[in-house]
């Protein structure tokens, strides 16, 4: 679970008062460099998983996190008694 920052200074953390630090995979020209390379390779490589007879689902991932998570738990739970 991601720290919150305090209210006061937003590189303390509101939990523990410690320090946070930027992770290197936040930064956000990587970030936006890795949502480019999705957006770039997911429907080919959709389709090769549907050319090779292998169901793929779609999530939409707008919703509430504790929406999302109800509808991601099943699909862990079937894919995890077929592997
Ligand atoms: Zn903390």
């Amino acid at each position: 679970m991601p720290a919150k920052p305090s209210r006061v200074g937003g590189w303390i953390c509101a939990n523990c008062k410690s320090l946070l630090h930027t992770r290197r995979g936040d930064a956000p020209s990587l970030f936006a460099a890795r949502t480019r390379r999705h957006d770039d390779t997911a429907d080919r490589v959709r389709t090769a998983f549907g050319s090779a007879g292998i169901a793929t689902n779609t999530l939409d991932a707008i919703a509430p996190v504790s929406v999302v998570a109800g509808l991601v738990e099943p699909l862990l739970i079937a894919r995890s008694k077929t592997a």
